[in-house]
C-alpha cells in the first residue's frame, strides 16, 4: 500500500482508506469484517461523520483493541459548529467510536458559524489531545481562502471532496490550491457512490481495457488514476471482505503515462463549474 504525507507535517498516510457512509444498513457483522480486512491489508485511514447514522459504532466494533493500527477521521454537521456544539459533537463522537482521540476531524460543510468559531474549537480539542489535527470538506478555493485567513498556513490537514471519474471539477481549482498550502486532498465517493461507469458505454469499455491488461478491476484502475497526484487520497466504502480486498490492491497499482493520457480523454475533465459539486 503507497502511503503518503497527510497535509502539512502530518503522518504518512495509506492512498487507499475506508468510507463509512451507510455502512451501518444492512448485514453489520460482514461490515465489520470488511472494516477489520480493510486494516489488515493497509487501508487504515477511515473515514466517518456524526451524520452518518450508526456507522461510528460499527466502526468501535472494527477497531476495538487495533486503535493503534487506525488513521481515524469524524466530521462535525456545520449545524453544531458553534465553539461549543463542535467540542460537545467531538466528544459525542469519540464516546460513540470507543476511543479517546481522533486523528482528524473536519466540518462536514461550511455553514452559517463563523469558521473563527470552529477553529478555536478544533485549536481547543487539539490541546486537550482529544484530536491531533483538523480538516474541512466540500470546501471550494473561496472557502479555503476563507479557512487560511483565519487560521493561517499548516494548520488546515485535509479537504475531503467529491472526485471520481465522471466528476473532475476539483482538477481545476481545489487540488492546485490544496497543494499549494500543503493540504490533503481527500476524494469521497470515488467509485461515483452508486454510479460506476458501465462496462458497456464507450468510456467503460476504455477502463475495461487498461483493467485487462493490468489483470486489475475497473475500480482498482479507478482509485489508482484518481491517486495518481501525490497529496490526493481515496476513501471507497464497503461492506464486503471481498471488496474491500479488491480495494485495497489497488494501492499498489501506478499507472502509465499512456494509461493515464487514455483515461483522461475517456473520462474528460470538463469545464470548471460555477459552484463545487457534492453529495
Ligand atoms: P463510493 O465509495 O463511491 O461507492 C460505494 C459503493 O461502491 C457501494 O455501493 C459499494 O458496495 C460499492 N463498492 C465498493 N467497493 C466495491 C468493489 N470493489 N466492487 C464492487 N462494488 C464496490 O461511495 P460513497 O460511500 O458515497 O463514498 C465513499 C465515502 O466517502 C463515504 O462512505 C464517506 O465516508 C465519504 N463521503 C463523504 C462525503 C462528504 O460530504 N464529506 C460525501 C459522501 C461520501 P458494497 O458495500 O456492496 O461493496
Amino acid at each position: 500500500m503507497r502511503q503518503q504525507k497527510f497535509g502539512t507535517g502530518g503522518p504518512q498516510v495509506p492512498v487507499i482508506g475506508q468510507g463509512t457512509w451507510y455502512i451501518d444498513r444492512g448485514d453489520r457483522k460482514g461490515a465489520v469484517a470488511a472494516l477489520r480486512r480493510g486494516v489488515d491489508l493497509g487501508m487504515t485511514h477511515i473515514d466517518t461523520a456524526e451524520m452518518y447514522g450508526d456507522a461510528e459504532l460499527v466502526i468501535a466494533e472494527a477497531i476495538a483493541g487495533r486503535r493503534d493500527d487506525v488513521f481515524l477521521v469524524s466530521k462535525v454537521l456545520p449545524s453544531n459548529a458553534s465553539r461549543r456544539g463542535t467540542i460537545t459533537a467531538c466528544e459525542r463522537s469519540l464516546a460513540r467510536l470507543k476511543t479517546d482521540r481522533l486523528d482528524c476531524y473536519l466540518l462536514h460543510w461550511r455553514g452559517s458559524y463563523p469558521l473563527d468559531e470552529t477553529v478555536a474549537a478544533f485549536e481547543q480539542l487539539v490541546g486537550a489531545g482529544k484530536i491531533r489535527s483538523w480538516g474541512v470538506s466540500n470546501f471550494d478555493t473561496d472557502d479555503l481562502d476563507g479557512m487560511l485567513a483565519v487560521a493561517g498556513e499548516g494548520k488546515i490537514a485535509c479537504n475531503q471532496v467529491l472526485y471520481h471519474l465522471q466528476e473532475r471539477a476539483i482538477e481545476h481549482a481545489v487540488i492546485p490550491w490544496c497543494k499549494q498550502h500543503g493540504v490533503a486532498v481527500v476524494a469521497y465517493s470515488p467509485f461515483g457512490h452508486n454510479d460506476f461507469p458501465s462496462s458497456q458505454s464507450k468510456a467503460g469499455k476504455v477502463l475495461q481495457t487498461i483493467a485487462e491488461a493490468r489483470r486489475a478491476s475497473p475500480r482498482q484502475i479507478a482509485l489508482s488514476f484518481l491517486t495518481r497526484e501525490p497529496c490526493v487520497f481515496a476513501i471507497p466504502k464497503t461492506s464486503t471482505p471481498e471488496h474491500a480486498a479488491e480495494n485495497a490492491a489497488a494501492g499498489k497499482l501506478v499507472l502509465s503515462n499512456e494509461e493515464i493520457t487514455a483515461l483522461d480523454k475517456a473520462f474528460p475533465r470538463g469545464p470548471k463549474p460555477r459552484g463545487l459539486p457534492m453529495l
